[in-house]
């Protein structure tokens, strides 16, 4: 299974991994606010990822890394 994370203190919250994940397993998180004042993105059901790293790469600022 694919292990995905977030450095969310650099998330600025634009959506782009939201709008490519193939599997829509990702979200904001609206409960949670970073250091710069955005929700940050996280994987909400970790096992249906498929480890493609869409998400990775369209990140503009190197918040998501992907493991297989
Ligand atoms: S690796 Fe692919 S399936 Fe997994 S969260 Fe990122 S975009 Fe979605
Ligand atoms: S693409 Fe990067 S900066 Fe934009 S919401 Fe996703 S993790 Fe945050």
């Amino acid at each position: 299974m694919a292990k995905v994370t977030f450095r969310e203190e650099r998330c600025k919250g634009c959506g782009l991994c939201i709008q490519v994940c193939p599997k829509k397993i990702i979200r904001e998180n609206q409960e949670k606010l970073n250091a710069k004042g955005y929700f940050p993105a996280e994987v909400v059901d970790m096992d249906k990822c498929i480890g493609c790293a869409f998400c990775a790469t369209i990140c503009p600022d190197c918040v998501i890394t992907v493991e297989k």
